[in-house]
């Protein structure tokens, strides 16, 4: 027990912390630790294919049961950790069990954000975060008529890209004046804005819902800040997440952004780990302290933390990347735009293939890609190896950014 690795959480993070411990030499049992009653699952798809029914549950998991049972890791599903005791180094379950660890990872992610509404509580008023979530939206489409997504974030518009798709009457409500204000640039938004307009969703932006109304328990409608109604029989909200940090908080470790972690993911307890969604880490890439959203962020994040609780200490030093499927449309970003002071568009938009390339300074700090995915690949390699380019160069199609990137041996790039 002394030596016993206790994993709290079953998504990306949890799966793939154990996954790297394992074969970093760590040996010792390991124990993960989830309120989920499922084996840790692709959350991606919920908005995307599986809500569409092209995905079916069964192609979910993460890694099969069979990785679990062969790499010793006793994965102790439908449990909530209530607690930590850290001068104890035990955890307490909802059910009152105590589990001893010698290390312990905390990968509880997120949950969906509520706006503080009347009506929010009403039957047809939804979030997607867990499969049980997105089943219970997906069995409702079929008497699903006219929808409202609350939120133009990626979750929000993949769902609204789906309800389109399935021929419902949809409209968008974004509190601020562009859609994806968090998560990309204002030309991507505008984009994928025309995009979503084009098959008939209606978006509202700088509009709030003020209030949803019901008859007999069920939502009816949407009442706006600017006082229409929109008739409803679904709600999604989709207006972002909060990070899991009250079990953390609630054993005395720092949470600012999310469960402080330094560069290895430890907390200041150096047998406590945060991973994931609810992590505030210090971003190599980004320079500055930060909570990401991803499931690259999950799963490169738990390989150094894997790796540093096997004794290998190991910095989370990845590039980010994040990828959203809407319509036939694959967006794919790299890099950072936050604090971005210029950019540079390869491509034309009206094409549907283009890339937007953000500088801060001199610094190359984020490409965003529509339907340009050789392009996305290309942009992690600038930005891992440094490379940076102008924006006259990333403007011309012609310019071979291949050639710009820095051989892995040293050399030289071309001049
Ligand atoms: C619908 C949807 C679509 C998405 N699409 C994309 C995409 O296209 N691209 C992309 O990169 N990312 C996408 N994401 C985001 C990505 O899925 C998350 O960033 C990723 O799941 C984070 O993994 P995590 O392991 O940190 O946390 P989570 O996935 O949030 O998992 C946390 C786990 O911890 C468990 N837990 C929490 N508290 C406790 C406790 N006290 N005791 C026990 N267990 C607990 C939870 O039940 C959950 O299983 C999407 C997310 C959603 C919901």
């Amino acid at each position: 027990m002394d030596q016993d690795l206790v994993i709290v959480g079953g998504s990306y993070a949890a799966a793939q912390v154990a996954a790297s411990a394992r074969s970093a030499g760590f040996a010792a049992p390991i124990r993960m630790i989830s309120a989920e009653l499922d084996l840790p699952y692709q959350r991606p798809p919920l908005s995307k294919g599986f809500l569409l029914g092209k995905v079916d549950a069964k192609a979910l998991p993460i890694r099969h049961e069979a990785f679990y049972r062969d790499n010793g890791i006793d994965m102790i599903l439908g449990t909530a950790v209530a607690s930590i005791d850290r001068a104890g180094r035990s955890v307490t379950t909802a059910a009152g069990n105590r589990i001893g660890y010698g290390q312990l990872v905390l990968a509880v992610g997120a949950r969906p954000r509520l706006p503080p509404v009347p009506g929010i509580d009403l039957d047809g008023v939804l979030v997607l975060r867990t499969l049980a979530d997105a089943v219970h939206l997906r069995d409702r489409l079929p008497a699903v008529t006219t929808a409202v997504v609350i939120g133009g974030g990626f979750i929000g518009l993949e769902v609204a890209s789906v309800l389109a798709m399935l021929g419902k009457t949809v409209t968008v409500l974004e509190a601020e004046d562009r859609l994806l204000g968090r998560g990309a640039g204002a030309s991507l938004a505008d984009y994928v804005m025309a995009v979503h307009r084009a098959r008939g969703v209606d978006i509202r932006l700088r509009t709030m819902a003020s209030r949803l109304e019901g008859e007999g328990g069920r939502v009816r409608s949407v009442v706006t800040s600017d006082g229409s109604t929109i008739p409803a029989d679904l709600v999604v909200v989709g207006i972002g997440v909060v990070p899991q940090t009250a079990l953390a908080e609630a054993s005395g470790l720092a949470c600012s952004g999310g469960i402080d972690v330094d560069r290895f993911a430890r907390t200041a307890d150096p047998t406590v780990f945060a991973i994931g969604d609810c992590s505030w880490h210090p971003g190599a890439f980004a320079r500055r302290s930060l909570r990401l959203e991803s499931v690259q962020h999950a799963q490169d994040q738990a390989k150094a933390a894997g790796a540093t609780i096997a004794g290998r200490p190991t910095p989370y030093d990845a590039v980010p990347w994040f990828w959203s499927d809407q319509y036939d449309v694959k967006l794919q970003m790299v890099g950072l735009i936050h604090g971005a002071t210029h950019h540079a568009v390869r491509g034309a938009a009206a094409g549907g293939r283009f890339s937007v390339f953000y500088w801060h300074d001199d610094r190359l700090v984020a490409i965003e890609s529509v339907n340009r995915p050789a392009e996305h690949m290309m942009g992690r390699r600038l930005l891992a190896s440094g490379t940076t380019v102008s924006p006259a160069e990333a403007a011309d199609e012609g310019f071979d950014l291949a050639a710009r990137i820095a051989p892995k041996s040293g050399a030289p790039p071309p001049a």
